[in-house]
């Protein structure tokens, strides 16, 4: 044996071992990897079985032996490119279906295959001869047509793994530089190594590469062992993801599902990965049963959802993906905001309703009151408030105590409440003044409700402590006037005519008169006196 052939001997079992070492470590510590170490464990093991066959190939006694070897190799070598570029795929966060997959395996099974039963058909091989001048274990062989199909093959997937990670570059942050340099030359030396070898520049009738193969070996394992390969970067991206509360969606420039995190599944347990590129709305429709309500085109936005079965609210933002200014697609937050709107509501109902009578506060009466009031002035409808005021509500307290007295509020309240339709806006005033906002009714209307109001609380008595009480109560209804546009005179209107009406003698509804009778009342005074 020739000390050239030792050194090629010795430097491809080193890549063996290296690979063989590299599969195992990483096999063993699988656990604590994440999952892209599966198509790195078969990624080493192939090229294990790629080096060791290639060494067996050399030490050969007869053609036969030869010929056994270079099929063994043939088991590891085709596959171990697709597969490099599967682990790189899945390192780069690239998805990677098991279709995919399979159809990447597809070539290299085929070229074991054909080497297999090359005596049959000669596609790969049309001669594989040991080298006239040579001899053993030097190969004379004359490629075939699947021989170009496997080299372009390999070739193809070494290469696109290559331009892969250099497309990366920009969006590694530095700190992963170094290891993606490692990654990339450890895919750079053997497919340059392939190629010196095929336009003849590295010795003939030896494949180099599996020579080479040591070189990436110990790469990767600097990769592992310092720069931490499987489980700093890939682990830390996927606790970032997986970690953060909110659902996130990621959607391509179609609107097909891409990739969910954990809180997704939360919210939603149907969502699985089987509904990988279906078209977002179709995900939608079947995760809760009707369309997607939102629109998602266009600019980042924040909307409002609401699910129809579980009362679950969520906060949407959609902000669309961009890469040198080409939308890629989009990314969905969804926050639930369930809780928020709980307190949110709760908070509201408690800033705009009157604790002890549950009826709105004055705070939204004037709020809500002035758009009517404003309403009804644009469109020319009548308008009309009454104030409401318990009469000699003073002798209650003294009589039957101050808890007795907010009984009868309470009491009132209800009274006045059921004679009136949902949305009129009957309000606490204040005291035991309760005020009522009366869209499109007249004066007249407003009037003959106030009498109904008048009567329905004097004839409705409450019982407590085996003591019947009964109230009555002083009503003052105001019309709005064409030339009135101020709210708080057409109650202070309303207040003039309560004044009336207790003046009167109580239990009774008095109507503010309109400013011009008033005014052609002082006049005819004017003229008798
Ligand atoms: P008038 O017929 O002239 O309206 O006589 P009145 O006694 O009803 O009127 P006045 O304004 O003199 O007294 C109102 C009373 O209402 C005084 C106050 O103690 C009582 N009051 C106000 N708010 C509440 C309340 O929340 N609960 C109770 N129990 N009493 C209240
Ligand atoms: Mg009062
Ligand atoms: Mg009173």
């Amino acid at each position: 044996m020739t000390s050239n052939l030792t050194a090629y001997i010795t430097l491809m079992c080193t890549s063996g071992v290296l690979n063989l070492y590299l599969c195992s470590y990483v096999f063993l510590k699988r656990h604590h990897y994440n999952k892209i170490a599966l198509f790195f464990m078969l990624y080493t093991a192939s090229i294990t079985i790629y080096c060791f066959a290639a060494a067996m190939g050399l030490l050969a006694a007869n053609l036969g032996e030869m010929k056994f070897w270079t099929t063994v190799q043939y088991i590891g070598m085709p596959v171990s490119s697709p597969l490099g570029l599967l682990f790189i795929m899945q390192y780069l966060g690239i998805k990677v279906s098991w279709k995919r997959a399979v159809s990447l395996i597809l070539v290299p099974t085929l070229s074991f295959i054909l080497v297999a039963t090359n005596e049959w058909h000669h596609l790969h091989y049309r001669s594989f001869e040991i080298d006239a001048a040579l001899g053993i274990p030097f190969i004379q062989q004359e490629i075939g047509p699947w021989y170009a199909v496997h080299g372009i093959f390999t070739f193809a997937c070494m290469f696109a793994a290559f331009s892969l990670l250099i497309f990366h570059w920009k969006e590694t942050a530095k700190a992963y530089r170094l290891q993606l340099i490692a990654l990339m030359l450890g895919q750079l030396i053997p497919m340059m190594t392939a190629f010196l070898y095929l336009i003849g520049a590295a010795p003939q009738g030896i494949d180099p590469v599996p020579m080479v193969l040591w070189i990436s070996s110990v790469l990767y394992l600097w990769a592992i062992g310092s720069s931490r390969l499987f489980t700093i970067m890939p682990i830390a991206k996927d606790a970032i993801f997986n970690g953060i509360n909110d659902g996130v969606i990621v959607l391509d420039e179609s609107n097909r599902l891409i990739e969910f995190n954990q809180a997704c599944q939360l919210n939603w347990p149907n969502l699985n990965e089987s509904m990988y590129g279906m078209d977002f709305e179709s995900v939608w429709v079947e995760l809760a049963g009707y369309p997607f309500p939102l629109r998602l085109e266009g600019d980042s936005k924040t909307q409002e959802l609401k699910l129809l079965k579980s009362e679950q609210v969520f906060q949407v933002r959609n902000s669309p993906l961009e890469q040198s200014g080409n939308t890629k697609g989009q990314l969905l937050i969804f926050t639930d905001i369930t809780e928020l709107k709980k307190l949110q509501e709760k908070l509201e109902h408690q800033a705009y309703t009157d604790e002890l009578t549950q009826v709105f506060n004055r705070r939204a009466f004037l709020q809500l009151c002035e758009q009517d009031f404003i309403a009804a002035k644009e469109q020319s409808t009548p308008f009309s408030v009454i104030l409401l005021d318990i009469d000699h509500f003073k002798r209650v307290n003294d009589t039957y105590g101050h808890q007795v007295g907010d009984q009868l509020l309470v009491h009132v309240a209800k009274v006045c409440k059921a004679q009136l339709e949902k949305d009129q806006i009957f309000a606490r005033y204040g005291g035991e003044e309760f005020v009522l906002a009366l869209n499109s009714y007249t004066g007249i209307e407003a009037e003959a409700l106030a009498e109904r109001l008048c009567k329905e609380v004097e004839s409705q008595p409450i019982f407590l402590d085996g003591e019947m009480i009964s109230v009555t109560l002083s009503l003052g209804v105001a019309e709005m006037e064409v030339s009135e546009d101020q709210l708080f005179h057409l109650l202070n209107q309303a207040d003039e005519a309560l004044y009336a009406a207790k003046k009167e003698g109580r239990n009774r509804v008095c109507v503010y008169a309109g400013s011009h009778e008033n005014k052609k009342a002082e006049i005819r005074e004017q003229i008798k006196s």
